[in-house]
């Protein structure tokens, strides 16, 4: 690791700042649906409370566009994390003004402020559009600690911006770390052989990480929306299957620069329409999909084959559903694989939103080395090999 983390300062007595990603999913009524999120922090919020330092959290929730939306407070996840702590946790009114610095100022060791939620200012996520934000955050403490990974591939004001107000303070969280350390391997040196699979809806998102896990993968299977794009490629009839037109050609080179790493479906489940209860037919994609059917599943020849293939690799990389797994008669190919995955005695990674949801769902979290907090983060560190918000940190000396 190149930057610093927490372990490289003395962090004792400090008042911190520290970026966590508490942006928990929330029901209709505004109160917390899932509280894994704030769960993660835990760790490192106790290891800062056991050095006496006095810690402010800061973090986002949804998307109030610079507007201070009641809904989107995070009062309720400071409620929540007190509970988890069984400690005290003080809200801040606001993020900036007097009586958060006030209340910054007077914070004690083994004291806790949570601000409120960053997005109610538009230059959280525009920097440019009042670089005082960073400054007057960056204000409020002596030490900053980045343990938001799922925001590092934004140039935001609590992610890059404030770090200028930290020379040599500037830290990495023991998530941040943690993260870094099971997903770098993958852009460098993965134990072979080294599998990768992918699905979802949209190719548009992953053509980038195909591209280059084309260099680095043994094999790459693709199930989920994606598959078709590449079944359209090879010059099948999809009929109603989801395909992004524009990502055609993209497909085609993947295919063409492939040399067989890319393994599509052999067979698909499909549907008269995008339903639990459609008609559906198990058909081989060597033929073309029957008119007015869709593809939502991967077909149980392809379960099969892929389930023994797997049982080879060394390290597994997966990422996005092979089938529209929130609907039942959709769900058996996801399931199926990634209890596979699981089966296996490689290294299992998995990254981002609806692969954790899919994990989750079948509830084979603990069976996997590393599930990444990020989604688009993820995707982007191992296209990269690095984020601007992991860069902006201070280096070790
Ligand atoms: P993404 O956000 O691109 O990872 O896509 C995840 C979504 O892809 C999930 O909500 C799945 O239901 C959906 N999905 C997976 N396979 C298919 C498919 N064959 N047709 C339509 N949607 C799909």
């Amino acid at each position: 690791m190149r930057k610093k983390t927490i372990k490289d300062f003395d962090i004792s007595n400090k008042k911190i700042l520290m970026r966590v990603d508490f942006n928990t999913p929330l029901n209709e009524d505004g109160s917390i649906k899932d509280d894994t999120r704030i769960k993660k922090a835990l760790f490192s919020i106790k290891y800062l409370l056991e050095k006496n330092a006095s810690i402010i959290l800061m973090s986002h929730l949804g998307r109030p566009k610079g507007q201070k939306v009641e809904k989107l407070s995070l009062k309720n996840i400071a409620k929540r994390l007190s509970l988890l702590l069984n400690k005290k946790v003080i809200m801040a009114p606001d993020v900036l003004g007097n009586e958060v610095e006030n209340m910054a100022k007077n914070l004690k060791p083994n004291q806790i402020l949570l601000l409120e939620n960053l997005r109610f200012y538009e230059a959280e996520e525009n920097p440019e559009k009042d670089p005082s934000f960073a400054k007057q955050l960056a204000s409020l403490a002596d030490v900053y600690i980045n343990e938001a990974f799922s925001v590092c591939h934004r140039n935001h004001s609590s992610i890059c911006p404030i770090t200028k107000f930290f020379l040599q303070k500037a830290l990495a969280g023991f998530l941040l770390e943690k993260e870094i350390f099971y997903l770098s391997p993958l852009t460098t040196s993965a134990k072979k052989p080294f599998y990768v699979v992918l699905g979802g809806s949209k190719i548009s998102t992953k053509i980038k990480i195909i591209l280059k896990f084309l260099q680095k993968a043994d094999k790459i299977f693709i199930g989920g929306g994606m598959a078709f794009c590449f079944l359209k490629a090879k010059g099948i009839d999809i009929a109603n299957s989801i395909y992004e037109e524009d990502q055609l050609q993209n497909a085609k080179i993947a295919l063409e620069k492939s040399k067989n790493i890319i393994k599509l479906p052999l067979d698909i489940k499909i549907a008269d329409t995008f339903k639990n209860d459609a008609d559906t037919k198990i058909i081989s994609t060597s033929e073309n999909i029957t008119p007015n059917y869709m593809g939502l599943d991967i077909g149980p020849k392809t379960i099969e084959h892929w389930q023994k293939e797997l049982q080879n690799a060394n390290t597994i990389f997966f990422n996005g559903p092979l089938g529209v797994f929130e609907m039942k008669n959709f769900s058996l190919g996801t399931k199926k694989i990634i209890q596979a995955i699981c089966d296996t005695k490689a290294t299992k990674i998995a990254g981002g939103g609806d692969s954790i949801a899919a994990i989750n769902e079948f509830n084979l979290q603990d069976k996997f080395t590393h599930i990444s907090t990020g989604g688009g983060a993820s995707l982007k560190y191992i296209e990269e090999g690095t984020l601007i918000g992991i860069e902006a940190l201070s280096d070790k000396e």
